[in-house]
């Protein structure tokens, strides 16, 4: 498969269906094609023909989808960055990467300026060539940036189209998830490989219900791709059901854990609809695992499987000492194939760390505790201090380095609160290093505003309780244990 030629061989067959829609606008499978190429041009004139990564910044514009593919028609990869983050965390990720910089405002006033010659061709992608880099939160405070090359995304959708079996140029599939995170390249690839129509929710359609059900009742929407963290929030509705989407036919999910008391309501809501629980990081390309989620396989399995491994890739279960873990037993989550990750961008050290070789192929640890039962994947948690809170992948590591590096603080520990076993907000403790004559209300929001300059918003804690010294373990480590009792 060649993805980028797949992509625009519907300019020609379909070019006027709508390749993306997000909000009022559209654009169709021509314009995709005509301006990607556009841009390409402007690139390949203006700047070094170095293959490195162009940051582009953005939300659910359409000119993000122009913006990939043109970059990627000129020769580089590129890293998707949703507008909301701070710009000290663009900063940091642009300066990582070593990235050239381009936002959705330059690039509309961009391409009206950019005449196509005739003889335009793009550059050669090879298969090995870096296609994106997403960047996740890093334990130290720093984002670190997964590289997948066009082999390892083609083989991810060659699966995906195999397995899902979609309509061509009849499919609309929904995009939740910010083109930030790679639950998003679920919905683009898979709609643009198949001549599907990408429809976007833009945040304000996310969070405002009546926006929200005005945005579905007119999507005509036939696959649902999101965190099961958002369809929970659209159960509690219960409007959410066969009437809102009389067309949609699939649920699919990834990034987090699928309950089954979701599944079971959407089997119930949506009688006509598939339910797919998928499982993956990053760093192995979006998913590896997959299951549908039947009645019959609620009824049998809680917590829910995700699944069996991907053709052609491996996930085994190893223990501490890297070994095979015995039938059953629980242990660590371990893929290799040919989706996994090159590495993380210009970050050899953490790279080498979390990936390796085993039996002659591309392998990472997942930090992911598994096991296997009736040759069915079960994911067991983290071994770790990553979580997921509302479908976000957070660093414990990565709040607290941030707060560490704010001026008035001395230490900070940061914990999750679990409500009914899912993951509800988070708390950051903090020692002061001058507590001074503010109440801790107004310390509070003082520290939410220098923090918020720094990380997402999903990463801030909800509540700060500052404190004069933390409760600690006899071998001297912060006591998480007694802190976080001190929140029951
Ligand atoms: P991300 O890189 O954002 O996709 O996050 C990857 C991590 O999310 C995995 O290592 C798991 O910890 C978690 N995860 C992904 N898919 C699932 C799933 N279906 N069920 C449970 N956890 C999941």
């Amino acid at each position: 498969m060649h993805l980028l030629e797949r992509i625009d061989s519907w300019s020609v067959t379909r070019p006027e269906r709508a390749a993306h829609i997000s909000g009022d606008a559209v654009l169709t499978y021509q314009q995709l094609t005509s301006q990607s190429n556009q841009l390409a041009h402007y690139l390949l004139n203006n700047l070094p023909h170095d293959r490195a990564p162009i940051a582009l910044v953005g939300h659910k514009q359409s000119e993000m989808l122009i913006g990939f593919l043109g970059c990627l028609k000129a020769g580089h990869s590129y890293i998707p960055l949703d507008a909301s983050l701070p710009a000290q965390r663009i900063e940091a990720i642009v300066q990582t990467a070593n990235a050239t910089l381009l936002t959705v405002d330059e690039l509309k006033a961009i391409l009206p300026g950019v005449k196509l010659p005739e003889n335009f061709t793009a550059c050669p992608l090879e298969p090995d060539d870096a296609w994106y880099i997403i960047f996740t939160s890093g334990s130290t405070g720093t984002p670190k940036g997964v590289t997948i090359t066009r082999h390892n995304l083609e083989n991810f959708i060659e699966w995906i189209l195999a397995e899902q079996k979609f309509e061509e140029a009849q499919e609309i599939f929904l995009n939740q998830a910010p083109f930030s995170f790679d639950l998003s390249v679920m919905d683009l690839y898979s709609s643009l490989a198949t001549g599907g129509t990408l429809f976007s929710l833009e945040k304000e359609e996310m969070v405002e219900p009546k926006k929200l059900y005005a945005a579905l009742a007119k999507s005509q929407l036939t696959v649902w791709v999101s965190t099961p963290s958002f369809a929970r929030l659209c159960l509690m509705d219960p409007h959410f059901n066969e009437s809102l989407l009389p067309q949609v036919r699939k649920f699919w999910f990834c990034g987090e854990t699928l309950a089954p008391e979701i599944a079971a309501l959407l089997l119930e809501r949506f009688p006509k609809a598939e339910v797919w629980n998928t499982y993956g990081p990053t760093e192995a390309t979006v998913a590896t695992t997959s299951i549908q989620i039947t009645n019959e396989v609620i009824e049998k399995y809680r917590p829910l499987p995700v699944g069996r491994a991907k053709p052609g890739t491996r996930v085994e279960i190893h223990t501490p000492e890297g070994k095979p873990a015995p039938g059953g037993e629980r242990g660590e989550m371990i893929i290799a194939g040919e989706n996994v990750s090159v590495g993380y961008f210009n970050q050899a050290e953490l790279s080498s760390k979390a990936f390796f070789q085993m039996d002659g192929q591309r392998a990472y640890h997942t930090g992911d505790w598994g096991h296997i039962r009736d040759g069915l994947i079960f994911f067991d948690g983290r071994m770790d201090f990553q979580i997921k809170l509302n479908g976000y992948r957070i660093e414990i590591g990565d709040i607290e380095a941030n707060l560490h590096a704010l001026p008035n603080v001395r230490d900070a520990v940061v914990l999750l609160t679990l409500k009914n076993e899912r993951a509800d907000y988070l708390t950051a403790f903090v020692i002061l290093k001058d507590p001074g004559a503010q109440t801790d209300f107004e310390l509070m929001r003082a520290m939410k505003k220098q923090l918020g300059e720094r990380l997402p918003e999903y990463m801030l804690p909800r509540k700060f309780i500052f404190l004069s010294g933390f409760p600690t373990t006899p071998n001297g480590k912060v006591d998480r244990k007694k802190l976080a009792e001190t929140l029951a």
